[in-house]
């Protein structure tokens, strides 16, 4: 009896285990082609300037629009990327697209927005990175202050010292450079001073609960003032109700992201927001 269920088990196991393989191999097929078949996206989540209310900046966050999933959330499709060598084309793609959409948008009269793009770590290992960054903004004629890139802690530490040197011949080139999901990495803070970075983003786990959690509020604070006394600007993420904006700013939070403002959007709407207050 045991051995029949153990045996009924096994198989359970093995059919689940082809399903999860053929699903991978599927996520695959599709990424390798995504670019060719014109099915990413790109949306836009607007960064706003606590003191002054302005949109300075957006974020782009990429989307898979796939014939069949819908719409496909990068945390789904990004990491199979990474792992199948996808990312230095999507990478790419998602730099030249970005910042097509910014110079457009400048054109149209936002001439000092911002746009904020994820960089993964394999990206920030191609040899190439520098000259491909100088292409694009040249290509679109921005200068300086047009484009930051993010950069998660783990992604920072794994190589400081060749990091350091990157990461400062980008920022000569008037690129900002900021920390994304700050807090949530197992690194030391030892990068920070390593690295030459313009801003740091707080993670949404420390804000998600901000107004109720006083560990948070402790965190939060005590980031954000270590990191003015660096000279980093903050970014809070993940910003969902009016309660959390009050205690962030009393904090003396720079900048905020998050639904309570918007949800990543469509270009269109994205420029409809900003528009609102040029
Ligand atoms: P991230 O860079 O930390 O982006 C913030 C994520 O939080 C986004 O999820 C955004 O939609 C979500 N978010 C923003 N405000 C709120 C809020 O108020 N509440 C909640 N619950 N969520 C909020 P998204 O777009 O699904 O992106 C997930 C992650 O995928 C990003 O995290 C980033 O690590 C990665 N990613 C997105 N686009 C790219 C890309 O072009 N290249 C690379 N390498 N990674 C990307
Ligand atoms: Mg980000
Ligand atoms: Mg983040
Ligand atoms: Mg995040």
């Amino acid at each position: 009896r045991a051995k029949a269920a153990g045996r009924n088990n096994y198989q359970f196991f093995t059919t689940a285990m082809n399903t999860l393989v053929t699903e991978r191999q599927y996520i695959e097929t599709g990424l390798r082609q995504a670019i060719a078949s014109n099915q990413l996206r790109l949306f836009y989540q607007p960064q706003i300037d606590i003191s002054t209310g302005q949109v300075v900046g957006v974020e782009a966050l990429i989307r898979w629009q796939h014939p069949e999933l819908g719409l496909v959330a990068p945390d789904r499709f990004i990491p199979i990327a990474e792992e199948i060598d996808m990312i230095i084309p999507i990478g790419q793609w998602v730099l030249e697209n970005a910042l097509a959409q910014l110079a457009q948008w400048r054109k149209k009269g936002a001439k000092t927005l911002r746009m904020a793009v994820n960089l993964s770590a394999h990206q920030l290992r191609k040899d190439t990175i520098v000259a491909d960054i100088i292409n694009v903004l040249a290509q679109y004629q921005l200068g300086k202050g047009a484009l930051e890139l993010e950069i998660t802690e783990s992604v920072a530490m794994q190589y400081p010292e060749q990091n350091a040197k990157l990461l400062a011949e980008l920022r000569q080139l008037g690129i900002e450079l900021a920390i994304d999901d700050f807090g949530t990495g197992y690194s030391s803070l030892s990068y920070l001073k390593l690295l030459p970075l313009d801003r740091l983003k707080l993670d949404r786990s420390f804000v998600k609960d901000i107004e109720n959690d006083p560990n948070d509020a402790a965190i939060s604070a005590a980031t954000i003032s270590m990191s003015h006394e660096l000279g980093l600007t903050v970014v809070a993420e993940g910003v969902e109700n009016e309660a959390q904006l009050v205690l962030l700013s009393s904090m003396g939070c720079d900048l905020v992201q998050g639904y309570y403002f918007s949800k990543p959007l469509s270009a269109d709407d994205c420029f409809r927001f900003i528009e609102r207050n040029f």
